[in-house]
């Protein structure tokens, strides 16, 4: 006889370790969490994995908001492993004619009860004392933000999950969601058919395709995005705190052993037709040109010798904004995607979330309206008040980072 679940999570990223954790503590019955390779094997495993509050609008800063505490208190939270969080304190820059956007962004912020202010630039040689930063007027600084381990912080809701009855089953590939008139009936797997009531779709930049052959209309574009890793000198081996910083379009954060290495992302992508024809290593010409914008910020990485890198598959929506939704037609179909290379910090709120609506009828912990996927077709992107731009000012664009 056919294997069945209540539940089928496909995905073993930190957002399906986290969706199948929730589901468990919630008793949602037999869940399976099926992944094709191995834990945090897509974005996760590549993620940098800042834990910021700081965003334009306020649905996602909320996610952030809402998660903050797993990462501070995981084994309250969590009670496995561990997620191996670090708060370093956040910078967050923008562009000199992004100041006043960033004023009322930290005020828009601190409404909901984030810990963020503004800093100018003596406040900022005192945190950042090796950093470049005669050309800001302000700053935006987070105290309680800071950085994690992604693949800990998967493994931890995993091994929480299996302990509350989770079955994970690794190299198991989920081929197809079979679906009779209105509802769904299972999956086919490269182990076989699993019957189901529910499936979750949390397979990152591999959930396009699927989402495409159930008929869900979104404008989901999968990109490969890379990360350059650089040894900090004697002169700037002090520890840093985490950084967004939009005037040089870049994002940075301590890493490797003692955290003495500094990994930089750039604001380059490259679109993905072969979700699975790519490298997951650095090309040559990026790490040079994350070095150039890291030598603008910290001048005394001039000498850092270049430790490698790599890249991964993230899912750009039109608004730049996540897809988090039920599926339209068709009953017991969930998905979460379109993370934009941000929606590591988010995963245990969107875990949560997503458990107690299959669960309970509806999301409690946050509101997900707003990344619901009908927001392209109804004209109503998900846009804060205050967006930043970036780039030459005749082709100013959004950009979101970290
Ligand atoms: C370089 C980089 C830096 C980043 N930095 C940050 C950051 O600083 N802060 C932040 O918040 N976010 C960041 N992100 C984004 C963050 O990592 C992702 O948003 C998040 O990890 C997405 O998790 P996920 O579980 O949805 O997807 P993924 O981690 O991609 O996991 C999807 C999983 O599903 C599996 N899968 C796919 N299809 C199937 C199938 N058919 N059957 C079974 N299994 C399947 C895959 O093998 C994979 O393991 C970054 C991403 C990258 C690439």
């Amino acid at each position: 006889m056919e294997p069945a679940a209540d539940v089928v999570v496909v995905g073993g990223g930190v957002v399906g370790a986290s969706v199948a954790m929730h589901l468990a503590a919630r008793h949602a019955g037999r869940i399976v969490l099926c992944e094709r390779r191995w834990p945090a094997a897509g974005a996760t495993g590549k993620s940098g994995a800042l834990v910021r509050m700081h965003y334009t609008n306020e649905p996602e800063a909320r996610l952030a908001f809402a998660s903050l505490p797993y990462f501070q208190h995981w084994g309250d939270k969590v009670g496995a492993g561990s997620a191996g969080f670090v708060p370093a304190g956040m910078v967050r820059f923008v562009a000199p004619a992004d100041q006043a956007k960033l004023r009322a962004n930290v005020d828009m912020l601190r409404g909901i009860g984030i810990n963020t202010f503004l800093v100018g630039p003596d406040e900022l040689r005192r945190i950042v004392p090796c950093w470049n930063v005669d050309d800001v007027a302000a700053a935006a600084y987070e105290p309680d933000s800071g950085f994690a381990d992604p693949v800990a912080t998967t493994h931890g809701f995993l091994s929480r999950a299996r302990d509350l009855g989770v079955e994970i089953m690794l190299g198991t590939e989920v081929r197809a969601v079979r679906t009779a008139r209105d509802r769904v009936q299972g999956v086919e797997t490269s182990g076989g058919p699993i019957a189901a009531g529910a499936v979750v779709l949390a397979g990152g930049a591999w959930t396009v395709p699927m989402l495409r052959d159930l008929g869900v209309r979104a404008a989901l574009r999968p990109m490969r995005t890379q990360v350059a890793v650089f040894r900090r000198p004697p002169a700037v081996e002090a520890a840093h705190p985490v950084c967004i910083d939009s005037h040089y379009e870049m994002w940075l954060r301590p890493e490797g052993p003692h955290f003495a290495s500094t990994l930089v992302g750039i604001s380059q992508r490259q679109e993905l037709d072969d979700l699975d024809g790519w490298s997951e290593g650095v090309d040559g010409p990026y790490a040079w040109r994350a070095r150039e914008r890291l030598v603008r910020r910290i001048p005394g990485m001039a000498h850092a010798p270049m430790r490698g890198g790599w890249a991964g598959a993230i899912t750009l929506t039109d608004d730049g904004k996540p897809v988090i939704d039920r599926h339209p037609s068709i009953a017991g179909v969930w998905f979460c995607t379109g993370d934009d290379g941000s929606s590591f910090k988010t995963a245990p709120a969107v875990g949560c979330a997503v458990a107690e609506w299959i669960t309970g009828g509806a999301p409690r912990l946050v509101d997900l309206r707003p990344f619901r996927a009908a927001r392209f077709d109804e004209g109503a992107p998900l846009a804060g008040a205050h967006e930043y731009t970036v780039g030459e000012p005749d082709r100013p664009r959004r950009i979101m980072l970290g």
